[in-house]
């Protein structure tokens, strides 16, 4: 039995307020978000699938990745789409103390600093904790330290390779619904689930008028 639902019950999003988990909106919107890269081959795959279909959306990137491929990082910047943090190191917050936890992200914020300087960018100060693991101390210090702590309402389960495309495709048509955040990854491990899955919602809810946005909190 799966553990985590596709959508993100309402008792959870109650019991951590301060933390983002859709845009309240009956606009026919909606926020992509991809995790875990720069990656080669499937982010730049990823863009030039959004530039198709002229959709924006978020990256949450590895601060580590974006070091190893910051050509990417670019291309990402290249065409507007919002950044957020993903830690340095990809940590598991339950396992890590505050202190390590935040440094890890401030490492990763200072590599988003340096590669977007001269852009003429806000800094962007969204946070997506890896694996969905917070504890309520890291919470409280990254809120205090001015990150937005954006979660999901939609988990396309892109990463894992025991259900198949269409499951994943499933997953994301019947819970989207207007100011969705949905979670996909660029990602070598969810590559075979989303080359499937990104072009056909962006087809499907291209059809019925919605359109794509970066986050923008
Ligand atoms: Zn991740």
């Amino acid at each position: 039995m799966r553990i985590v639902p596709v959508k993100t019950p309402t008792v959870v999003k109650k019991l951590l307020p301060d933390y983002i988990w859709e845009v309240s909106t009956t606009d026919k919107v909606i926020y992509l978000t991809f995790d875990d890269g720069p990656t080669p081959e499937i982010t730049n795959w990823t863009l030039n699938t959004l530039k198709e279909y002229n959709a924006q959306a978020t990256f949450f990137c590895i601060g580590n990745n974006i070091k190893k491929y910051p050509e990417i990082f670019h291309n990402i910047l290249d065409q507007d789409h919002a950044i957020g943090n993903h830690s340095n190191t990809h940590l598991k917050g339950w396992q890590t103390n505050k202190k390590e936890y935040v440094s890890d992200i401030q490492n990763c914020q200072n590599i988003i600093n340096s590669e977007i300087e001269g852009r003429n960018l806000t800094e962007p100060k969204m946070f997506r904790p890896p694996y969905g693991q917070i504890k309520p101390k890291q919470g409280k210090a990254l809120l205090e330290l001015n990150y937005k702590i954006i979660m999901w309402n939609v988990l396309s389960f892109d990463w894992d390779n025991s259900i198949n495309p269409e499951t994943c495709l499933n997953n994301v048509t019947a819970k989207t619904e207007p100011g969705s955040i949905i979670v996909f990854h660029d990602s070598l491990k969810a590559s075979k689930n989303l080359k499937y899955t990104l072009p056909k919602i962006l087809e499907y809810f291209g059809k019925k008028g919605y359109s794509f946005k970066s986050l923008n909190i």
